[in-house]
């Protein structure tokens, strides 16, 4: 088992509670809520990403790159020899999937994504993968009954298990997608465990209460006296939180996705809190590889975000923190002491910046952000 650390910090004001609208096709929300925490006979009420709403997050981002923004699997580029698979379907499989992908794109034309739904296969079976994108193989849709991979074994509806294998055949999958095959879908384990994402810094967070007017949309007037208040989580707040991968080879494609989140967020794509109001809910993730300072309470240093085993160690009594998270998992935050490491930060076109700490990495980041690039570290890190 493989624990990998992450932290998101917030960047500007972020509502507590409200749930955003899910698009299938677009970047989700995250859902905050709040933990009652009791220390020392007080109670305290610590905002918290909630482990579904954050793994709903990552897969929904990462399959999306997979079938649209994947270099290889964009529209037209050679990838269009997918429709060449219906001609590997027989005529009831054919007719099967015509009916379903139609009902499908009807929700498309509804929308206005399309004009008309098209009068073949070969023509329903492009306007899908023209929206939805030609990376079909690699990844399925998980909240589309017709696309999301599932436990064929489990199906009992002998006509929905029909449709199911000719999709399979149909998208070129193997039985699972290459997203299923990590994070599980109906029926089927996943390899990957995620804890809340905890606000451990500042702590405890003194959240912010705005009172607004409240709008007729049809008039565009105040309605007198309505009024609501929102909860607010101030910019600058840091939530910490676990992956624990079980199966270690599987690593790589997860830090592969916690990067594709990454760059979403930094191009200011996803957002927690619910969207409304432009600027609500940006945030940056920090993820393995990366240095962390916290200065709470609670949490206080330069830590370094490593992957790593479960690990006994830290002596957890009275910690806060161990209320929080299993004692093991938070051994996979390393002290950093000045001096010791040295961060080299390789891009892509080339060039390679030096950094001595935490500060000076996060000021190259800054310079490299819209680039590729990776993290390599000399040194030792010092252990807390
Ligand atoms: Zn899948």
């Amino acid at each position: 088992m493989k624990i990998l650390p992450v932290v998101l910090e917030t960047l500007s004001i972020t509502r507590v509670g409200t749930t955003g609208v899910y698009f299938d096709y677009s970047s989700a929300d995250l859902v905050t809520y709040k933990i009652p925490l009791q220390i020392n006979d007080e109670n305290y009420y610590i905002p918290a990403i909630s482990a579904t709403s954050f793994k709903g997050l990552l897969r929904s981002v990462y399959e999306r790159y997979l079938r649209k923004e994947k270099r290889g699997n964009v529209s037209g580029s050679g990838n269009q020899k997918v429709l060449e698979n219906i001609k590997n379907l027989n005529y009831e499989e054919r007719t099967l999937i015509f009916e379903n992908l139609k009902e499908e794109l009807e929700k498309y034309v509804y929308s206005g994504l399309i004009d008309k739904v098209g009068e073949n296969l070969e023509e329903v079976f492009k306007q899908y993968l023209e929206i939805t994108g030609y990376g079909i193989d690699k990844a399925c849709y998980v909240t589309s009954d017709l696309d999301r991979c599932e436990n064929l074994a489990l199906i009992e509806d002998e006509k929905k298990r029909k449709l199911k294998e000719a999709w399979i055949k149909l998208t070129g999958r193997k039985n699972l997608c290459e997203v299923c095959k990590v994070l599980g879908t109906s029926g089927v384990r996943g390899f990957v465990k995620f804890t809340d994402l905890v606000a451990v810094d500042p702590f405890p967070v003194l959240l912010e209460r705005i009172t607004h007017v409240a709008i007729n949309r049809i008039t565009g007037t105040a309605e007198k006296g309505k009024l609501f208040t929102e909860e607010i989580i101030p910019a600058g707040v840091k939530f910490l939180g676990f992956l624990a991968v079980l199966e270690d080879s599987l690593t790589e494609r997860v830090i592969e996705m916690l990067k594709v989140l990454r760059d979403k967020a930094r191009k200011g794509e996803v957002w927690i809190g619910g969207r409304g109001s432009s600027g609500y809910g940006t945030f940056r993730l920090y993820i393995p590889g990366e240095v962390m300072e916290f200065n709470s309470v609670i949490f206080k240093g330069k830590f370094a975000l490593n992957i790593s085993e479960p690990r006994e160690g830290l002596a957890c009594e009275r910690k806060i923190i161990c209320k929080l998270f299993p004692e093991t998992f938070i051994n996979s935050l390393n002290l950093v002491t000045e001096g010791e490491v040295t961060f080299i930060v390789k891009v892509e076109t080339g060039e390679e910046y030096e950094a001595k700490n935490g500060e000076e990495l996060k000021e190259v980041l800054d310079k490299v952000k819209d680039k590729k690039y990776e993290i390599k570290i000399k040194g030792v890190w010092s252990l807390s």
